[in-house]
């Protein structure tokens, strides 16, 4: 991974379009009385692995997903952004 930073400034604040979750979670959650946000309720393990990246979920211990870099080495960013 690069140790110089790719992304503009921006880019360290919220940007995520479309979330991942799992679908067991979802599926319970749409159920909970009272209800509960599925932010909340997800438990997830997110990290590098041998291939790329996987998001695991903890609650009920399944792949999410995991992310093939088939061998590329990707740019990343991992300064930190702190906002109020
Ligand atoms: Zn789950």
């Amino acid at each position: 991974m690069s140790q110089d930073p790719t992304l503009p400034k921006e880019a360290l604040a919220l940007r995520i379009t479309n979330y991942v979750a799992c679908s067991k979670c979802a599926d319970e959650v749409a159920k909970l009385d009272p209800p509960e946000s599925l932010q909340n309720y997800a438990a997830m393990d997110v990290g590098f692995t041998d291939w790329g990246v996987q998001v695991w979920c903890r609650r009920h211990k399944v792949n999410i997903v995991h992310i093939d870099f088939e061998g590329q080495k990707l740019p990343a960013d991992f300064r930190r952004l702190e906002v109020s």
